[in-house]
């Protein structure tokens, strides 16, 4: 099984998941865009959280899991570096949707070519914009329904 290895922007927090993601996604909301505005480091600035979807047992923090800093919001838990406020990863509150996390891709580090599973699938959240994206990925007004969302795609003729 492949194994990804990743460390937040200043290094004090190091972590690694087992096998591949199940997908990766860019999240245009409020609480990921507010959350990723915390970070020292740029790219995670842009407007938009760019996040790969786990098994919560397939990751794991391998140093300092004690540095971290917890913020509730929006009916998530979201763990950040204490030193560069990176996103390390979120998990909902909701017992019933624990069992998959969103780490912030930014994290990771690839060595070699990129891994074709971290190709992101489509924008979440999209509605709440800040940013207008012009590719060929699918936008969600809210979310697809197997996270929990409508499932209606954003048309592109509507206001913000
Ligand atoms: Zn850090
Ligand atoms: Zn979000």
């Amino acid at each position: 099984m492949s194994q990804y290895t990743g460390e937040c922007y200043c290094g004090a927090v190091k972590f690694h998941c087992d096998g591949d993601p199940f997908f990766t996604q860019y999240c245009h909301c409020n609480k990921c865009r507010e959350i990723a505005a915390l970070s020292k480091r740029d790219k995670d600035k842009i407007g938009y959280a760019w996040t790969a979807g786990y098994l919560a047992s397939n990751f794991h923090i391998t140093s300092g899991s004690d540095g971290l800093d917890e913020i509730i919001k929006n009916n998530a838990r979201l763990l950040l570096c204490k030193s560069c406020h990176s996103l390390i990863y979120g998990i909902s509150l909701d017992v019933d949707k624990q069992a998959g996390i969103g780490i912030n891709v930014n994290n990771f580090q690839f060595s070699g070519a990129f891994p074709e599973s971290f190709e992101p699938v489509r924008h979440v959240w999209y509605v709440n914009r800040v940013v207008d994206i012009d590719d060929a990925l699918p936008k969600f007004k809210d979310a697809p329904k197997e996270q929990f969302g409508s499932g209606e795609l954003w048309s592109g003729d509507e206001s913000k």
